[in-house]
């Protein structure tokens, strides 16, 4: 008797929905990133219960099409490429088509949205079934709203962590975006409580300085040393040796404005710090590099995050290197200043 059969397409579309979102936080990364691609330079969040209730991303981007809402939620769905040679010249974090199918199939959606000039439209759906279409205030920009996270998979619903821990992956996705994205200013609301109000900065030294401080703290941020190479198109925020810390949380990598995790690039960190640091002790970092595509590989981990690069010793030692080089030349500068501070003036 045949054993094999076809999955029903409910089931079918809740296991795919299921690898794209597999938490709270998949979602409003997905929503942010749909948000900057349209271009927008403002990104208002609001999160209740932890995002099991409640995501809500609204932006002033360019705004979808009326004809184009119902679209957005089917699967495969993009503006963003045509065919598959436009792979090659994609500057978007969006183009698989499958981010707000994927949210729509495990949540009850709205999206409201008007193109500047054009009228508002709003689609409702739960599990990604349309169940109304009306008219919206004219308001440029979009708003997508997922309420009830897993309400139609329980099995992922209980598998979804405590609050604290889900509310935590949910900053820690906001947060990676404001740093990689100073141009744009970010409110974040938790539970109607104001946790980020980010004004937009230049994309310079200072610019990042200041993002930097409202999320890491003005204290800390203040003490980082900047990096900048051409190589690799680094830059990076680095504790100088003597301002160590006891959290190992302050550390983020960025390629090409997406946050990844690489260990090699972790590695290269610990390793520029070893001669100064105590094992409780630990660096923030903040690194961003920019790279052609065909020198790094996201393709090893379904949520893109882990990344493999082509010359990966190459990369180690320069970070390495260039890290290392900071630090002693900033403990170098201390050391010469605490020497030379205590002489007193002499008198003319
Ligand atoms: P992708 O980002 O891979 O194209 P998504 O499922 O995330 O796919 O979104 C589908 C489409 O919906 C996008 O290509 C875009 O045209 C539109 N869209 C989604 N969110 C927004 C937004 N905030 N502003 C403008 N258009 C959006
Ligand atoms: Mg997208």
């Amino acid at each position: 008797m045949s054993e094999i059969k076809l999955l029903d397409k409910q089931t079918a579309s809740k296991i795919a929905a299921g690898e794209v979102i597999e938490r709270p936080a998949g979602v409003l990364k997905e929503l942010i990133e749909n948000s900057l691609d349209a271009g927008a330079d403002i990104v208002n969040i609001d999160i209740e219960k932890a995002g099991k209730t409640l995501i809500r991303v609204s932006d002033n981007g360019k705004g979808i099409e009326e004809e184009d809402l119902p679209k957005t939620i089917l699967r495969h769905t993009t503006s963003k490429i045509n065919d598959f040679e436009d792979l090659n010249n994609l500057n978007t974090f969006g183009f698989r088509g499958e981010a707000l199918f994927s949210v729509a199939a495990i949540s009850k959606v709205s999206i409201t949205s008007c193109r500047r000039g054009q009228s508002g439209a709003k689609i409702s759906a739960e599990a990604g079934k349309i169940t109304a279409r009306t008219k919206a205030p004219s308001i440029a920009g979009t708003a997508v709203e997922a309420r009830d996270l897993f309400f139609n998979t329980p099995a992922r619903l209980k598998f979804l962590k405590s609050d604290s821990v889900e509310r935590a992956h949910l900053l820690q996705a906001a947060e990676e975006a404001a740093l990689a994205n100073p141009e744009v200013a970010f409110n974040v609301k938790v539970d109607g409580v104001k946790v980020y109000n980010l004004p937009p900065q230049q994309n310079t030294e200072e610019g990042l300085r200041k993002r930097t401080a409202k999320i890491l703290g003005e204290d800390l941020a203040q003490t980082l040393l900047y990096i900048e190479d051409e190589t690799y198109g680094l830059r990076a925020f680095v504790s100088p040796a003597d301002k160590l810390i006891a959290a190992r949380d302050s550390q983020f990598f960025f390629i090409n404005r997406r946050p990844v995790g690489a260990k090699i690039l972790q590695q290269a960190v610990y390793k520029a710090y070893q001669p100064y640091r105590a094992k409780d002790k630990h660096p923030a970092v903040i690194l961003f590099m920019q790279l052609p595509p065909v020198d790094f590989d996201v393709n090893i981990h379904p949520q893109k995050k882990e990344i493999k690069f082509m010359e990966e010793s190459a990369v180690y030692n320069f970070i390495c290197k260039k890290i290392s080089a900071a630090v002693l030349r900033q403990s170098h500068a201390e050391q010469l200043a605490g020497a030379a501070a205590p002489q007193p003036v002499p008198e003319p």
